[in-house]
């Protein structure tokens, strides 16, 4: 039996290697990253290839160990140099994400202590950090002390938890759902529709509420709707509001919004996760009117605060609701209760063991402290107004609404010709091309090409390749067609 054990152990304790292979396994990783990030001038925000990514599958599990090297190469070649590229400044499509260098080194001391978050008896200072820094958005935010949070993995989880906090504290059973009505625009979020469906929810109405010209939610037309829908016996309760549409970054009247959900009493919630940080921008404040009378709002640092993909956050404006969705006690957590000076993440979540997300945050708020940001944003949204004007300077060339934020939509008009088409083909080209990575949506069937000034490396040099890129295409096309 001993020897066994011996003999296990001598194995096992591969597991746990000595200091000189973690510092061989640093210095790799270390020029890995350095390579990474040197390359992100040069190297493209989109990338295609036939075989994208398909030799990662050499790499299956299996008993055998291999060496480092060979993981970062394939990683450099199959993972790193296909498809969008996160990381670079060229990204403009979709909502770009971040990727903060400090949050990488959060994640390695996360990982590295493994402390357990989820409770604050087990790891008492991480919940304590976690909870500052949720403490520190809800401020942010206008929220009253009462206000509380957790950290997520996303905006959708996020929009997810508002939701069930939202069905627990209204009571609502399962024979109200048909009667139940959630209030939202074509504009909003599909996690929405995602978080309805999760939440068992499918069978309440949706109200798809008309939008005025600018894509804002119709305040007249919701009132209407409420009122109908309660002389009609239904349930009005939940409206979904946005704080800077994915689409065209818009925002949705929120005071207007709230004076309506305070007077026939539903739940409120703002899907700031695109726009929600945008408040660090002082000259923006006055938008922000009205959103500390929501119930609930969804911000995600791992967009508008620049850290990698894998945090977002949930805000709940009395933090009792937060409890009465999610606390449960289990008999084996004894030793716990009664021991807790803080709300532990496990007790208004749905998660129990999970990722020490606050590291990956506090740190690079910290190292940097909030000037950067809030000057990287007020920058995103100065490039933004940039594009929207320069673009308009070619001829043919039309752009949707005044961009609030930082997303804009815009589309050239042939002289001949179908505009969808044109359009169409115009994405194809810059995505061809790849330095710069746009995407493009549908607005009233209408193809348009949007652009979304994210990415904290993205600048005025960026930008411009874009407009040059764009010039060029317009160009040779016109040429081609002469
Ligand atoms: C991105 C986004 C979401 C979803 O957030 P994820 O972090 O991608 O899960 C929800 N709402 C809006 C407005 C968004 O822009």
């Amino acid at each position: 039996m001993i020897n066994k054990i011996k003999e296990l152990e001598k194995l096992s304790r591969l597991l746990d290697p000595k200091e000189s292979t973690r510092e061989k396994w640093n210095s790799e990783v270390l020029e890995y990253s350095n390579t990474f990030i040197n390359n992100l001038d040069t190297s493209k925000a989109f990338m295609q290839s036939k075989e994208n990514g398909k030799a990662i599958y050499n790499l299956d599990i299996e008993e055998q160990a291999i060496e480092l090297t060979s993981l970062l190469d394939s990683t450099t070649k199959n993972i790193d140099g296909v498809g969008i590229n996160p990381a670079s400044g060229g990204h403009m499509g979709y909502i770009p994400g971040g990727g903060l260098y400090p949050s990488a080194l959060g994640d390695y001391i996360a990982a590295i202590s493994n402390r357990y978050a989820g409770v604050f008896y087990a790891a008492p200072g991480a919940v304590r950090l976690e909870n500052m820094i949720i403490k520190w958005m809800c401020r942010l935010m206008g929220y009253p002390d009462t206000a509380f949070g957790n950290l997520t993995s996303g905006g959708s989880i996020a929009n997810l938890m508002a939701l069930v906090t939202a069905r627990e504290v209204r009571n609502l059973k399962a024979r109200d759902f048909e009667k139940a009505v959630i209030y939202l625009t074509k504009q909003a979020h599909h996690s929405i529709l995602k978080a309805i469906r999760i939440s068992g929810l499918s069978e309440a109405q949706l109200r798809y509420i008309p939008l005025d010209d600018n894509l804002k939610l119709s305040a007249e037309h919701l009132e209407k709707a409420i009122v109908e829908d309660k002389e009609n016996g239904l349930i009005p309760f939940y409206i979904n509001a946005s704080f800077g549409t994915t689409n065209t970054g818009t925002i949705d009247p929120l005071e207007t919004i709230a004076e309506i959900a305070k007077e026939h009493k539903i739940w409120f919630h703002v899907d700031g996760a695109y726009g929600g940080f945008f408040k660090l921008v002082k000259e923006l404040d006055s938008k922000f009117k009205g959103i500390t009378e929501a119930d609930s709002i969804t911000l995600d640092p791992h967009k508008t605060l620049f850290l990698p993909y894998g945090t977002g956050a949930v805000l709940i404006k009395d933090k009792e609701n937060l409890l009465k969705a999610y606390h449960c006690l289990a008999d084996y957590m004894q030793d716990i209760i009664g021991k807790e000076d803080e709300i532990s993440p496990a007790d208004i979540s749905a998660e129990q063991t999970k990722h020490f997300r606050g590291m990956r945050m506090w740190l690079p708020l910290k190292l940097f402290g909030l000037k950067p940001f809030r000057a990287a944003l007020e920058e995103k949204l100065n490039l933004t107004k940039y594009f929207y004007d320069e673009i308009q300077k070619t001829p043919g060339f039309e752009v949707g609404p005044e961009p609030e934020l930082s997303v804009a939509i815009f589309r050239y008009v042939p002289k001949d010709g179908d505009a969808n088409e044109f359009n169409s083909a115009l994405i194809e080209a810059i995505q061809n091309d790849g330095r710069i990575f746009l995407s493009s949506t549908n607005i009233n069937n209408v193809f348009w090409i949007r652009i979304a000034v994210v990415q904290f490396r993205t600048h005025l040099e960026q930008v411009d390749l874009l407009l040059d890129i764009i010039k060029k295409y317009i160009d040779d096309t016109l040429t081609e067609l002469n």
